[in-house]
């Protein structure tokens, strides 16, 4: 017998915990075929399908991909997913109400099934799929050194990827322009823009000689590139406005750079006190740690790879991020403890998401497939 439509939810929010949470309801998809929840994938957050690497029986046959929410299905289209790459994976479109006249929808001319969430879905019944890395936590595993090996991967990759940067623009134009990118937050393409249109040297030449002292300089100089009329204007807190981020990135250009564009970091411990220390929050200095000035130094190899990853190590979380949150409950473990207290282990956190959790690899994943040994 087919449940009740749901009545309409008042958010996606509740829609996304009522799907991570199916139970083991009988559902049926709009065209009549049984399908069943093995596992309901990992929220995502960002851009892109809500739940990615969800593991569902239908008809018989398990199926691998993503999984998209609207609270109506007809917000498949409105928010133009029929013709975004980005959702050429998914797998099932899951919604509160079916306001369309058919029983699929359409991405490309493919037909994905379409599920309305019935009523009644049991809150706190325990997930149908307990992924191995909860299970081997449970047991006492800890995820630490391998969420630290990760991240290390993470911090290599990301000082790979700079390496041509810091070539074009030597280790200081590298690390400006990396760090308006962190700042500019959801602006992170017309921050940076403003490194290519006004050079380091640039702005510190024509700030040096100001009256109203440098960092009041920088900031006009910055204000003068930015084109602010191009900007998501309304994203984040008060705090992270453009106006705000770019008065603080005077702020620090003008701490780090009271005099010529050279490295302004003493030591890799110097770099996260220095952020924090120039006005920049605990989360915003962890981030521009992470984010700009390791894996600069580490493409630039202003100092010995051992010391740049333990200084990594050492820098604190900026908290978890939204795309984490289930995961980070699954690493807990018995002894609840925080998996991702630093940095480090939180960007070893999205390297897992972002490789094994979102592409359905339960199973197969570093801390699923960890090897135990032989029983006596
Ligand atoms: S891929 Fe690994 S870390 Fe991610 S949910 Fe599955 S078992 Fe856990």
């Amino acid at each position: 017998m087919r449940a009740e439509p749901l009545a309409l939810p008042a958010s996606e929010r509740q829609l996304s915990a009522a799907w991570s949470n199916p139970g083991h309801l009988p559902l049926r998809l709009e065209s009549g075929s049984p399908v069943r929840v093995v596992f309901p994938g990992v929220p995502a957050g960002g851009r892109g399908p809500d739940f990615q690497g969800a593991i569902l029986e239908i008809d018989g046959d398990l199926v691998r991909g993503d999984v998209e929410l609207h609270l109506l299905a007809s917000g498949w289209f409105a928010h133009g997913h029929h013709r975004d790459p980005a959702y050429r994976s998914v797998v099932l479109h899951a919604v509160a109400v079916n306001d369309s006249i058919t029983h699929h929808t359409l991405h490309d001319g493919r037909q994905i099934p379409l599920l309305v969430l019935p009523t009644g879905l049991p809150t706190g019944h325990p997930l149908p799929f307990t992924p191995p890395c909860a299970l081997e936590t449970a047991r006492g595993l800890d995820p630490a050194p391998i969420l630290r090996r990760l991240g290390h991967r993470r911090v290599r990759a990301r000082a790979a990827a700079i390496e041509p940067l810091v070539r074009e623009r030597g280790p200081s134009g590298a690390l400006y322009t990396a760090m308006l990118r962190v700042l500019g937050g959801p602006n992170a393409v017309a921050f940076a823009g403003v490194a290519g249109s006004l050079p380091l040297a640039l702005l510190l030449e024509w700030s040096s000689t100001s009256a109203a002292g440098r960092a009041t300089a920088i900031r006009a100089l910055l204000n003068g590139a930015l084109d602010y009329t191009a900007l998501d204007q309304h994203r984040g807190r008060p705090a992270s406005t453009p106006v705000r981020r770019i008065e603080l990135a005077a702020r620090i250009l003008g701490t780090l750079w009271p005099g010529p564009a050279q490295w302004p970091f003493e030591c890799p411990d110097a770099v996260f006190r220095t952020f924090h220390g120039a006005g920049a929050s605990r989360a915003l200095a962890a981030e521009l740690s992470v984010n700009a000035a390791l894996p600069v130094s580490l493409a630039a190899r202003i100092w010995p790879e051992d010391a740049v990853l333990a200084a990594w190590d050492a820098v604190p979380s900026p908290g978890t991020y939204g795309r984490l949150k289930l995961l980070e409950g699954w690493l807990r473990g018995a002894a609840a403890t925080r998996p991702f207290r630093t940095a480090s282990a939180l960007q070893g956190g999205l390297v897992l998401h972002a490789d094994y959790c979102t592409k359905g690899f339960c199973g197969r994943c570093p801390l699923s497939a960890v090897r135990r040994p032989p029983l006596p």
